[in-house]
């Protein structure tokens, strides 16, 4: 195309005020700034021009055409621009403690509490009995000490601040004890020899990967010995020719040198998890009754509640950690507060805790539940693709996750789909960028989705998001993919 067939169709493009004018986007400055409105118009005209420099002529043809072609792509930006950075995700993974889709879901409770502490004042802090300032765990420490058994508590950012808060008051420039086999890493770079470092601890390791025994911790200890830790493998599983030391052998070892002993346990579960089928951890109760000083653990995992970490023990021990200036940095917010009361509220009684807490109704849904509700989705499912897709349903197994109970395998029940005109892959990538933004799992040329983890009034929408992405046409850019409202 020649310089003078470019500048000749570079002048047919409306001025930046005409576009303005245009219904549609004089609608959008009713809500959006004008700065940004504008803004967007420029970067829609800037780039068709650019695409008519580069010899690829204009987008529309026609005067009206091309005016309606770059209101579209105005009134596109807008919305994406406008659009939530963070926002729901249907999880059809059957991963039930999803760390990259925030892990647990909260009870109805727990989140009518946030909404209550976000639309007003709360007492925070302050004590209404006495009119004088309160603390912020008051809430919550009586809760959690008539659950666990232990004396006191307190509750910090998550567990991994439990962990650096509990070392770093207990055992700061002396030597913790550790048996090799629990030296564990965690997603996310918390592993147990970097957190202690930045504790101010010293790590002694003891034992071998697959055996440690009571008399390798005491062969360790010394002057220099500040605390024994027993870190529970919650992600992973050593098997077969083992021997690990037991909280109730530590805790011996430690009466007997003066010497406090520490668990940190990762999930916190409350309730007894094997009558559900699912493998047994040990509780946060039993750990107490074990005789354990002090004992960390997570409030998003097992718990089922909002990201804390929270730590259970003796009065004395507890006292010198909330004094500690680290407790400041590290505090919870007003939302975990209100979020982790009403969680923990639920487990006063066992038998309604199952059934209020979303992890758990998860996690202990059987084939009663998840097989109806996978024939539903499939029939829903299968009306909307047309003939787009075939749907099936089909036995799965899903997953804990959240780097808790790595062995245990749920049977659970999944729609599949597999797409005519395009692979599993391309629809996966399609639904993540939708809008709700759905994630399944991909088995050979299938896409999975695992009713576990769906929540209640998701399969409409999820149907919705399928069909969209079987019918966007190859080509068209990502946001075409997405459903109105
Ligand atoms: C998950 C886990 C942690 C970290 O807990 P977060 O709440 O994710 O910070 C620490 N220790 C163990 C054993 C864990 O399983």
């Amino acid at each position: 195309m020649s310089d003078l067939n470019k500048s000749e169709l570079l002048r047919q493009l409306p001025a930046v005020h005409e576009v303005l004018q245009a219904p549609p986007v004089a609608g959008l400055l009713a809500v959006h700034p004008r700065a940004a409105v504008t803004e967007a118009v420029r970067a829609v005209l800037d780039r068709v021009r650019r695409q008519v420099a580069a010899g690829e002529g204009l987008p529309a043809a026609g005067e009206a055409e091309l005016l309606f072609f770059l209101v579209r792509e105005v009134v596109k930006a807008i919305e994406r621009e406008a659009r939530p950075n963070l926002r729901r995700v249907i999880n059809a993974t059957g991963v039930v403690l999803h760390t990259n889709l925030g892990r647990a879901v909260l009870s109805a409770k727990a989140q009518q509490a946030i909404q209550m502490a976000a639309s007003g004042y709360t007492n925070l802090e302050l004590n209404l009995e006495t009119g004088r300032r309160g603390s912020r765990y008051a809430a919550v420490e009586g809760i959690i000490t008539r659950l666990t058994g232990a004396e006191a508590a307190l509750v910090v950012n998550n567990n991994a601040a439990a962990v650096l808060l509990a070392l770093g008051t207990l055992a700061g420039g002396k030597e913790v004890i550790v048996s090799r086999g629990q030296l564990i890493e965690i997603g996310g770079s918390f592993r147990i020899p970097d957190v202690m470092r930045q504790s101010g601890a010293v790590l002694v390791e003891v034992g071998t990967t697959n055996k440690t025994y009571p008399d390798d911790y005491r062969r360790a200890i010394s002057e220099r010995t500040g605390l024994l830790l027993h870190v529970h493998t919650s992600n992973y599983r050593i098997v077969g020719f083992t021997r690990e030391t037991t909280v109730a052998e530590l805790v011996e070892l430690g009466r007997e040198f003066g010497l406090p002993v520490m668990s940190d346990l990762g999930s916190g579960v409350l309730i007894d998890l094997e009558p559900f089928g699912l493998p047994g951890e040990p509780t946060v109760q039993q750990v107490v009754e074990a005789g354990a000083d002090v004992v960390t653990f997570s409030g998003d995992k097992l718990l089922g509640g909002p990201q804390a970490g929270i730590i259970a023990g003796k009065k004395d021990l507890l006292a010198r950690m909330k004094k500690n200036p680290l407790t400041r940095a590290l505090r919870i917010d007003k939302f975990t507060v209100a979020a982790l009361e009403a969680t923990l509220r639920a487990y006063l009684d066992l038998a309604r805790a199952a059934g209020e807490i979303p992890v758990l109704k998860m996690l202990t849904a059987g084939k009663d539940a998840l097989e109806p509700r996978a024939r539903e989705l499939a029939r829903l499912l299968a009306g909307y693709a047309g003939g787009r897709a075939e749907i099936t349903v089909e036995q799965v197994i899903s997953r804990v996750g959240g780097g808790a109970l790595p062995t245990a395998e749920l049977p659970s029940f999944a729609v599949t789909v597999r797409p005519a005109d395009i692979s599993a892959e391309e629809l996966s990538r399609r639904l993540r960028k939708g809008n709700p933004a759905v994630l399944g799992r991909i088995q050979e040329d299938l896409l999975l989705l695992d009713v576990r983890t769906l929540q209640e009034g998701e399969d409409e929408p999820l149907a919705g998001a399928v069909k969209n992405a079987l019918e966007a046409d190859l080509g068209m850019d990502d946001d075409d993919n997405e459903q109105s409202g």
